[in-house]
């Protein structure tokens, strides 16, 4: 069991984890990759350089130097997250467990522009497989989406619904999906129904009619990690306290998947506030466990 696991590499990540590695915690960074900072040009605003410095430049070096202390940083893609009292990180290939999760996975939400989904929000369209698939026992669902996060969401439905077909509207799917799972291809006009969604309609004119549709499309953003294990989200937003602690023990957040400035220097503050809180939590749990033990 690792002391932290940091879902994000970016410099909210890498900066929480410069804490807790210092104080000497067994830490995991986890990044698909270099996120939107390796979009990043130039940066003329972050403190130190006397010259502008590329956002690659301050990936690597962020990235090098946690390694240098010891951090263990994979190149992966998180997928679910679950909590029973300790946090469960599942990546493509891994179920890993924790004591503190800090979750730093920057801003992106990947809602496309298809007539109906935002309107049957709650009516019928989830993102959340976790959270909702119950409320679809034995009815015929879809999952929206094309790659690894889509399969996992595809797989937590099975036991449940009646039928999953994935739907990639317009895209070839990146994963190999169970027999049973239909597979469609076709781009998407509108999910519509009265009350409830009741059918997505495809742009040659066909249907397919469903009761629910479970959007998963790319990779998992923040706020669909985080609804995974009921923590709270306003809109793109998860919901930090002042010690970037959620509402549930051991789960931070940090950086562009919280509210306020999209900056480095905002994402950098508000990883080694979580990180340094990450740190008092282990230390309370360790010593919790200890008095068991002993008990
Ligand atoms: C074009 C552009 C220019 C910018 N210029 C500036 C500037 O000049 N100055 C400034 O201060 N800020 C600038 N920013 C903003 C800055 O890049 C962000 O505020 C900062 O990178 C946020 O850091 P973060 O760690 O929260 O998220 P990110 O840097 O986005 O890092 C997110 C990390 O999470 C990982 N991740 C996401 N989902 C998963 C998953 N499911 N599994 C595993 N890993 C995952 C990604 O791989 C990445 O490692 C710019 C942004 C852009 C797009």
């Amino acid at each position: 069991m690792f002391d932290v696991i940091i879902i994000g590499s970016g410099p909210a990540g890498i900066s929480a984890a410069l804490y807790t590695r210092r104080a000497g915690l067994n830490t995991l960074v986890i990044g698909r990759d270099s996120g939107s900072l390796a979009k990043a040009g130039a940066i003329e605003n972050y403190y130190g350089f006397s010259e502008p410095v590329s956002g690659n430049d301050l990936i690597n070096s962020g990235i090098a130097a946690v390694k240098r202390l010891g951090v263990e940083v994979i190149s992966d893609e998180v997928v679910g997250l679950q909590w029973n009292g300790n946090l469960f990180v599942r990546t493509k290939t891994l179920t890993l467990e924790a004591v503190c999760v800090i979750i730093a996975t920057g801003t992106t939400r990947n809602t496309p522009k298809i007539e109906g989904l935002t309107e049957f929000e709650g009516r019928g369209v989830s993102y959340c497989s976790t959270c909702d698939g119950f409320f679809f026992r034995g009815k015929d669902v879809c999952v929206l989406g094309e790659g690894s996060y889509a399969l996992s969401e595809v797989q937590e439905l099975l036991p449940i619904a009646k039928s999953v077909t994935l739907v990639t509207n317009g895209l070839t799917p990146a994963v190999s999906v169970p027999d049973e799972v239909a597979v469609n291809t076709k781009k998407i006009l509108s999910v519509s129904g009265t009350s409830a969604v009741e059918e997505m309609v495809f742009e040659d004119g066909t249907t397919l009619k469903t009761d629910g549709v479970f959007v998963a499309v790319g990779v998992a953003g923040s706020t669909d990690l985080a609804k995974k294990v009921g923590a709270q989200v306003a809109g793109t937003k998860i919901v930090v306290d002042e010690n970037m602690e959620t509402n549930i023990p051991g789960l931070y957040a940090a950086g562009d998947c919280t509210a306020g400035m999209l900056q480095i220097a905002k994402a950098v503050y508000e990883g080694a506030k979580a990180g340094t809180e990450a740190i008092k939590f282990v230390r309370k749990y360790a010593a919790q466990s200890e008095k068991t033990n002993q008990g």
